[in-house]
């Protein structure tokens, strides 16, 4: 491809053209004119896919941990909730 300039939108299955750069500068944006594309929508729709597609894809590309409904690591989680538990429980012991 010589045209550098024509990117396509970045959502999981899209083939639309993204936006253009705006007149003003700045970097093209990665999504098409379509309101529920944009980077939020495009996270959510590939780990949908990926979660869905998980009995062929490779662990390796999904992490070693596993990866609970909000995206968090459980080994993450779990290391917040003990920060989060130990901050907010009041010293009643006195
Ligand atoms: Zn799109």
């Amino acid at each position: 491809m010589s045209d550098g300039e024509t990117k396509t939108c970045i959502y999981p299955g899209c083939e639309r053209p993204a936006v253009p750069p705006h007149s003003l500068g700045g970097p093209q944006p990665s999504f098409c004119d379509s309101e529920e594309h944009n980077a939020l929508s495009a996270h959510l729709e590939r780990q949908r896919l990926a979660r869905e597609g998980s009995a062929g894809a490779p662990a390796s590309e999904r992490g070693p941990a596993t990866i609970n409904e909000e995206g968090i690591p459980a080994v993450a989680n779990e290391a917040y909730r003990a920060v989060f538990l130990r901050s907010t429980r009041p010293a009643r012991w006195c």
